[in-house]
């Protein structure tokens, strides 16, 4: 059996999906659970993008101790210096660095001659190998590359210290057997092939991201990169979730090991899709909310008589657990620690009596408090901002009836901690809360866009909010959750200006 590493980059190519942009916390989060799923490598972020960015790779490096931590750099020196300085406490500090060869991207977007880009390929691969004992180089947009141009760009940049040679399908515009032929072509003409691993990297525009990577580990690829829920750039990534799943139910036909734990899918899909606002649809393969249910009369049946009938894949192997134990008003803080324990969360003392504490708020609401709800709370809790300036609701009313005009006054704490209030109308309730809301803000704001979903089933669910919106010009987006439609819709608007305070997006000159 060969064994593939598996590449996860949820936090830099997932985070570049339009509308996303997580906080430190957020992606301090999803990177513990992405050690615990066992990715190999992770690519936390583009160090040399912002300062926000720099900061979080630094902190997944220093936190993340069972996979490697890697930040992507273009091909100049002061991109892989910050990229150093961010990654050099990883337990194995590893580099990606990136220069396009496709006839034209060359031409027109880095008005360079061929010559000229595999001197600065192995330039920076020779600058990083002084410090990096690890060096991936991409050969952006390689899928539409001159296969012989690769040939020598490849060996030169092995030559040079490069111990992974990544050829992504960056516009997503291979099909598998052109993508499989590439690496079957690089791993037969590169005389040092031997020296380096061979790495794909697959974009979905046509809906063939997850075959495309398939198709490269049949002809001899050893490292898969992909994002959780194949979020990402335009139409996203190749969805490792899928690969994994793939791998492991057709091993028949792929006989290839990784190291991941299949049983962490789940929880590591809810985390992205929560954080990220991206919400996976019902259809998605082995994480939608349908991917299990069988609808039709004759499937139904058929499962009922033998489940392999119709289903190839069991919940419990992602990780969906049947036994949907709930918590209720008479739950105690013994039960509660051991439940949110089993459920994957370590918080301290002090956000564990917060999180206690919002629980019981819950009960006195909500007859029957499921996993859903205490994800919510959890999460939301875990990833709470202390001791920044920020807006905080202090009540608020909404008067609604269908003669009448949707009013609605808000009080709030500005950052400099002055109490103001005001009421606004709107043509319907949640715009007359967003108005008022709008009025006392002193941020240039535009509402781009608003999502409600109700957390779990029945008719007490907790509400969940997510939001779009430009703050002074910058794209942000946040969610709120309260058993409330309004409130849900308020806290999402103001955790969405709050992030503002929280995300330096000052530039690092490079
Ligand atoms: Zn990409």
């Amino acid at each position: 059996m060969v064994h593939v590493n598996i590449f996860d980059t949820t936090l830099r190519d997932g985070e570049q999906s339009p509308g996303v942009n997580l906080n430190q916390l957020e992606k301090l989060e999803i990177a513990r659970q992405l050690e615990r799923f066992g990715v190999n490598i992770m690519e936390a972020g583009f160090p040399a993008s912002s300062q926000g960015d720099f900061e979080a790779v630094r902190a997944i490096a220093r936190a993340i101790k069972n996979s490697s931590v890697t930040g992507l750099a273009r091909a100049t020196k002061s991109d892989i210096d910050i990229a150093w300085d961010a990654l050099k406490d990883a337990a194995e500090p590893r580099l990606h660095v990136f220069l396009a060869t496709s006839p034209i991207h060359m031409k027109y977007k880095l008005f360079k001659t061929p010559e000229e880009v595999i001197q600065t390929s192995v330039d920076m691969v020779a600058y990083a190998k002084q410090r990096f004992p690890h060096i991936e180089w991409s050969a952006e947009d390689a899928s539409r590359s001159d296969l012989d141009f690769l040939v020598k760009i490849i060996t030169k940049v092995i030559d040079a210290g490069a111990t992974v040679i990544n050829l992504p399908d960056t516009v997503g515009y291979a099909t598998p057997s052109e993508y499989g032929y590439m690496f079957r072509y690089i791993r037969e003409n590169v005389p040092n092939i031997h020296k380096a691993s061979l790495s794909c990297h697959c974009h979905d525009d046509l809906g063939m991201a997850v075959a495309n990577s398939l198709a490269a580990i049949e002809n001899g690829v050893t490292q898969v990169e992909g994002t959780i829920n194949g979020i990402g750039e335009r139409a996203g990534n190749a969805s490792l979730e899928e690969v994994a799943v793939a791998l492991n139910i057709r091993r028949d036909k792929y006989p290839y090991t990784t190291n991941l734990v299949l049983k962490e899918i789940k929880r590591t899909s809810d985390l992205v899709s929560r954080f990220t606002g991206m919400i996976v649809p019902g259809n998605k393969a082995v994480v939608g909310k349908n991917a299990f249910a069988h609808e039709s009369g004759i499937h139904q049946d058929g499962v009922l008589k033998n489940t392999l009938t119709y289903e190839i894949i069991t919940p419990e192997m992602v990780g969906i657990q049947s036994n949907d134990l709930v918590l209720g008003k008479h739950s105690g803080r013994h039960a509660f620690k051991d439940k949110i324990e089993n459920m994957g969360f370590t918080l301290s003392a002090e956000k564990l009596q917060e999180a206690f504490t919002a629980f019981k708020q819950l009960t006195d609401r909500k007859k029957e408090v499921t996993d859903e709800d205490l994800f919510t709370i959890l999460t939301d809790i875990q990833t709470a901002v202390a001791d920044v300036k920020k807006y905080e609701l202090l009540a608020f009313q909404v008067h609604y009836g269908s003669a009448n005009l949707p009013t609605a006054t808000v009080a709030l704490h500005t950052p400099e901690g002055v109490r103001v209030e005001t009421a606004r109308t709107g043509s319907g309730s949640v715009e007359a809360l967003m108005n008022t809301l709008e009025a006392l803000i002193k941020e240039e704001i535009h509402l781009t866009d608003y999502k409600l979903n109700s957390v779990g089933q029945g008719r007490d669910a907790l509400a969940e909010v997510h939001v779009k919106m430009t703050v002074d010009g910058a794209q942000v987006s946040g969610r709120g959750s309260a058993q409330d439609v309004l409130e849900a819709s308020a806290k999402a608007f103001l955790n969405t200006v709050n992030r503002v305070f929280f995300n330096q997006k000052a530039v690092v000159q490079v």
